[in-house]
């Protein structure tokens, strides 16, 4: 009998998540959902009227700018992006002049960005498969964004919200995985188990805004290092208010960590073995000395 992914457990990448709120079967403590969900709309009031005019500041005019945009974003600043982007638009105005683009001279267009051989790989790719799938068009659908080169959930979120007015999910990046958890608003830092998080705890029409205002607040009140609740609005409903913050493990010492199974890393030395391990060598090396002579009579 064949079965389907669904009947099987799995769910496809990308596809739209399920609510892991009420649904969670990963040892994770469950919150009480309706007390998380009237804590979550304090929290949206509060940052609606802290940043009203919050919005995607990566500077665009239309769809095809902000998938353009948001795929050189990666790993890079908004800011650093918006001095690279005006020649980029003005050379390949549209995804079918992209389309043709030569990948060296795209890569020097970009070079600023980091990561400039794979995002303009993934630029051309985007747009061959815009012109060869759409028309030229941006879709505006989930499944047909994330199945374009280089554009993940993330991206699709941020184009479908920001160019269309389309509330299909919530953008999760490194400010909404930060903040989320410091409200206490998600336990998992997998972003798209946070997004099926915030997803269940805020109305549809409030996704897109909601994540624009967290990343502002992120960006300007809530850094990483040093959360300045001094200045926050949200202390009255923030359960990590004044808290001192969790210093984030190293890239590599996470690497190193994933590279040695717990199994497969040597086991420390009981204590009493540890103390015991002097007396035993020097016994040996008695046993190996020759006997001293008897003194002559
Ligand atoms: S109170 Fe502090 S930790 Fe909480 S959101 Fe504000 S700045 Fe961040």
């Amino acid at each position: 009998m064949i079965r389907s992914r669904r009947h099987m457990g799995g769910r496809p990448r990308n596809s739209t998540p399920t609510p892991s709120n009420t649904r969670r079967n990963d040892g994770a403590k469950t919150p009480d959902l309706e007390a998380t969900r009237i804590r979550t709309a304090q929290v949206s009031r509060l940052l609606a009227e802290a940043w009203p005019d919050a919005h995607v500041e990566l500077d665009h005019q239309d769809a095809y700018q902000l998938v353009v945009a948001t795929i050189l974003s990666a790993q890079s600043t908004d800011k650093l992006i918006n001095t690279v982007t005006p020649a980029l638009f003005a050379r390949y105005p549209d995804a079918s002049a992209l389309a043709q683009a030569d990948q060296l001279e795209l890569e020097k267009l970009v070079a600023k960005t980091g990561f400039f051989r794979m995002k303009a790989k993934h630029l051309i790719g985007m747009a061959q498969a815009v012109v060869q799938r759409h028309g030229g068009v941006i879709p505006n659908t989930m499944d047909e964004l994330v199945a374009l080169p280089g554009i993940a959930r993330k991206t699709a979120n941020v184009v479908l919200g920001s160019a269309m007015g389309i509330n299909a999910g919530i953008v999760v990046d490194t400010h909404v995985s930060r903040l989320a958890a410091r409200l206490g608003l998600t336990v998992h830092t997998d972003p798209v188990k946070i997004e099926q998080d915030l997803m269940v705890l805020l109305p549809q029409d409030e996704w897109t805004s909601f994540a624009h205002r967290l990343i502002w607040h992120g960006r300007r009140v809530c850094f990483a290092k040093k959360p300045d609740c001094d200045h926050c609005t949200l202390v009255p409903v923030c359960p990590s208010a004044f808290a001192p913050v969790q210093p984030k493990a190293s890239p590599r010492a996470k690497w190193n960590q994933k590279q040695k199974p717990a199994a497969a890393r040597p086991a420390a030395k009981p204590a009493a073995k540890k103390a015991a391990a002097p007396a035993k060598k020097k016994q040996l090396a008695a046993k190996k000395k020759p006997a001293s002579k008897p003194p002559r009579a």
